[in-house]
């Protein structure tokens, strides 16, 4: 089974924790309320720190700096070319202290130290800087009109924006709703989730020194249905981007239709499948359905946690998965040789380790994993259930952790139609070395990204986002600029043109 790496980490140097208010108008405050709530190590169960713990007040508060920064302030009126240059300094700042943050996101949300300084922590800067780039490349159009007129439309900021995030990617999330809306000229507040504000708040610092102006961004730690929801539900906020749970994201919507009417895009969950054809290379098809499960502990809005195998190579690569589940190190996010940290918290530990229950109950087989390991934290095995049917809850529900259900198909049209019997349509997964067969599934299966041969192959310039339940909107790429712009039309007459 997956086992505990055992290589000394206790001559690592935790980071020491500088940032635990709520960050408001350029500043580090306490919540008007005083109150704090604990944040965990999901390594040990220990407390880490007490960080402020933000409630409606606080919102209010937020809101009015981004207000004021928006109708009164410099960002949304620079030339987009002085933005980008300012986020230029943001990015080069994040880089500066890749070790220090992707330390923080290691003890906050249990996430491997070693991807986090090669990947997640370098593709924030980069995504700052992508959109950087964009920031004076924002223009309208020309428009020839049938009668005696003109027209031009302007791109310009949407206002003040919520961003509403979860724990799974603290850092990348928080990038990836804040580059967008800096490049189009918004002000913003963001809520972290709950289990992970300390990255967050790090960031907050860092926006200050890069010279973003007091009120641009704001960070206001805090729960859900207190902060969150006042967020939501507030007159003077013009959008909010959410990135959660489908269930969360119907909250969220319903605030926004009962107060403003503001804008919302929602991010939501996802039950990806992963199709695999008879002609794929069966060890590759393996390392890319077991990756699609336990990257990131399986904590991931599109991972491909439904594996449909063609009967012709079902048994070989129920072989091949199970060796490489076997083979797969679950350990401290610290330790070099682990590639599968604990689960962020023990809420989401109890929620997966009973929904493998779920799966025992409902007459899936366990292949291999199926429990906790090592003697504290909130550790998982990669779980493989062979046997799962379309019915099952593990096979229907997002359960955000290392639980893969296997099954077998005949036809390319059975593979389609299981592949699509879901709520959500987030991502999906295909391998085959057949191009037609590639382009057919890619173009029936209703998801938002779909991988040929790779698994997770994010970029900065795709853009994803889902169908179905799993929302709309689209973050990523110059498709998320257009969420942080409104387009308004100018008209005007035009007298004695010389030709029509
Ligand atoms: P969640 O919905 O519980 O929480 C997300 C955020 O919403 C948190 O900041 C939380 O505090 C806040 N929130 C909770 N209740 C609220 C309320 N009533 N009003 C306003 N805000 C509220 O989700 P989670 O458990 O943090 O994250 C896991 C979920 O996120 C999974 O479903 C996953 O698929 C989804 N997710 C989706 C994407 C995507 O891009 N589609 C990416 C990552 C995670």
């Amino acid at each position: 089974m997956g086992s505990i790496g055992n290589s000394d980490v206790s001559s690592f140097k935790l980071p020491k924790i500088k940032f635990t208010k709520l960050f408001i108008n350029g500043e580090f405050v306490d919540a008007v309320s005083g109150n704090t709530f604990e944040t965990i190590d999901p390594r040990t169960g220990e407390v880490i720190t007490r960080v402020a713990e933000g409630g409606k007040e606080d919102i209010d508060l937020a809101v009015k700096a981004a207000r004021d920064a928006f109708d009164k302030g410099a960002w949304p009126r620079m030339s987009g070319f002085e933005r980008g240059r300012i986020m230029m300094k943001y990015a080069d700042l994040i880089d500066e202290n890749i070790e220090e943050l992707a330390a923080l996101d290691a003890i906050d949300a249990g996430k491997l130290f070693s991807w986090g300084k090669a990947l997640d922590i370098p593709q924030c800067s980069q995504l700052l800087r992508y959109y950087a780039g964009a920031a004076d490349k924002i223009h309208g159009e020309t428009l020839k009109m049938s009668r005696d007129l003109q027209a031009y439309t302007l791109r310009e900021p949407i206002g003040v924006v919520g961003h509403i995030i979860p724990w799974n990617f603290p850092s990348m999330m928080f990038f990836m709703k804040v580059s967008p809306s800096l490049a189009a000229g918004c002000t913003m507040i963001v809520k972290p989730a709950e289990q992970t504000p300390l990255s967050a708040l790090f960031y907050a610092h860092l926006a200050k020194q890069a010279g973003i102006p007091d009120g641009v961004i704001n960070v206001v730690t805090g729960f859900g249905p207190k902060a969150g929801a006042a967020l939501s539900s507030h007159m003077d906020v013009d959008k909010i981007s959410f990135t959660g749970s489908t269930d969360v994201g119907r909250l969220v919507m319903q605030a926004a239709a009962q107060s403003n009417l503001k804008v919302v895009s929602l991010e939501l969950g996802g039950k990806s499948p992963v199709i695999i054809f008879d002609d794929a290379d069966v060890d590759m098809a393996a390392d890319l359905a077991l990756l699609g499960i336990v990257y990131n502990k399986g904590e991931i809005c599109v991972a491909g946690s439904r594996v449909y195998v063609q009967e012709g190579i079902y048994d070989k690569f129920v072989q091949k998965v199970a060796e490489k589940a076997k083979a797969w190190v679950v350990g401290d996010p610290f330790d070099p040789l682990s590639q599968q940290g604990p689960q962020v918290d023990k809420n989401q530990f109890e929620k997966i380790l009973s929904y493998i229950e779920h799966g025992k109950r409902e007459g899936a087989t366990l292949l291999t994993g199926g429990k906790a390991c090592g003697e504290k934290g909130y550790y998982i095995e990669p779980t493989i259930f062979t046997d799962a049917k379309e019915d099952m809850l593990i096979v229907k529900d997002e359960i955000f952790g290392p639980v893969m259900s296997l099954m077998k198909f005949k036809t390319i049209g059975e593979a389609i139609e299981k592949a699509n019997s879901s709520k959500y349509g987030l991502a999906a997964g295909i391998v085959t070395n057949n191009l037609n067969t590639a382009n057919t599934v890619s173009r029936s299966i209703r998801a938002g990204v779909i991988w040929v041969n790779c698994y997770f192959a994010f970029d900065r310039d795709c853009p994803y986002g889902g169908y179905k339940m799993s929302g709309f909107g689209r973050d990523m790429g110059l498709h998320a600029l257009e969420k942080y712009l409104h387009t308004k039309a100018v008209v005007t007459p035009i007298y004695n043109s010389p030709w029509l």
